[in-house]
């Protein structure tokens, strides 16, 4: 007895007739398979070793032991959706990495590398449409967490996932699986499930495919652009923006006190000029002494001689306008 897991969200728990299967040979596949040249190679994070939306929790020690399942005795297919019957396979897995730490979660989750070769597939993870994933195993050892019960052995217990015991969550604790598939699916089950890297392939063997893994060094690249990329989503454009003028303008003056930007004004990309700088640094200086309208006008004659000296286009003199005006506060 075993039951049958997929990690996405809405997925009805089956218990399934299936014994473990012995693998003979557990650290490497002995078909040779190669890569096409116009074919797409993705990393995935695809299992990660902490609670899913499903209450479900993989050990370390499952994610692990499960490693040379994923590529043995045939390299598991990636597919849409979990549609085993009738559905397309878009790829295989080619190589799977089992990482401690540095993972998007910051809990241990198995890497695959694979290789896709459909049409449709290719676009889908280029554009980022496909992009979360959900792996479908095989449970041999599955418990619950209050009672400890073997689910997959003996019958569900008393407890129900999801439900919370004297203060304890019930989840379901996967001690040991066999791999069937990955599937890119709408809704994963695992939050962290996810792409992590997207190049085209060059015609290679697996066992090179694996050496390539396993010195990566864009792992820490995509890392620290991730981290970026979520600052900026959690500070805001417009702040990053305010922030950066108003540092360019302490440089400029040597200014002591900092000062927070009150301008409403609509922002724009910033011209990188250095005479943008000396004049608003004019501006700023003669501000106190006159009300909004004078500045209005200032501003405008100021942007007037600036672009009338480099020549600027129409355009540009706008955004120098709104540069000086973001400036002045
Ligand atoms: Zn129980």
């Amino acid at each position: 007895m075993a039951i049958e897991i997929k990690e996405y969200v809405g997925h009805e728990f089956v218990t399934v007739n299936q014994n473990t299967t012995d693998l003979k040979n557990l650290s490497e596949s002995n078909v040779q398979t190669y890569i096409d040249d116009d074919s797409l190679m993705v990393e995935i994070e695809s299992i990660h070793s902490r609670i899913t939306r499903n209450n479900t929790y993989y050990s370390p020690e499952c994610l692990k032991q499960s490693v040379p399942y994923w590529t043995n005795p045939y390299e598991r297919p990636v597919i849409m959706h979990h549609n085993e019957r009738d559905g397309q396979i878009i790829g295989r897995i080619k190589a799977v990495e089992y990482k401690e730490s540095g993972t998007r979660s910051g809990t241990p989750a198995l890497i695959f590398t694979a290789n896709v070769g459909d049409e449709e597939g290719k676009k889908g993870i280029k554009n980022g449409t496909l992009s979360t994933v959900s792996i479908g195993v095989i449970a041999h050892d599955l418990r619950c967490s209050i009672c400890g019960t073997n689910l997959a052995e003996e019958g569900m217990c008393e407890h129900e996932k999801g439900e919370v015991y004297d203060n304890k969550l019930c989840y379901w604790i996967i001690n040991k699986m066999e791999p069937k598939e990955v599937s890119y699916v709408i809704v994963p089950s695992d939050i962290y499930a996810h792409n992590i890297r997207v190049y085209d392939a060059v015609k290679k063997t697996k066992s090179e495919v694996k050496e390539k893994v396993e010195y990566n060094p864009f792992t820490e690249l995509a890392e620290s652009i991730k981290n970026t990329l979520s600052t900026d989503l959690e500070e805001g454009k417009d702040t990053q923006e305010g922030k950066q003028v108003d540092e360019e303008v302490k440089d400029g003056e040597k200014t002591t006190e900092p000062v927070e930007p009150e301008t409403k004004e609509p922002e724009t990309e910033q011209p990188e000029s250095k005479d943008n700088e000396g004049e608003s640094k004019e501006d700023n200086q003669s501000e106190e002494e006159k009300d909004s309208e004078d500045n209005k006008s200032e501003e405008e004659e100021a942007s007037k001689e600036e672009v009338e000296d480099s020549k600027e286009d129409e355009e540009s003199k706008k955004v120098l306008k709104e540069k000086d005006a973001k400036i002045r506060f």
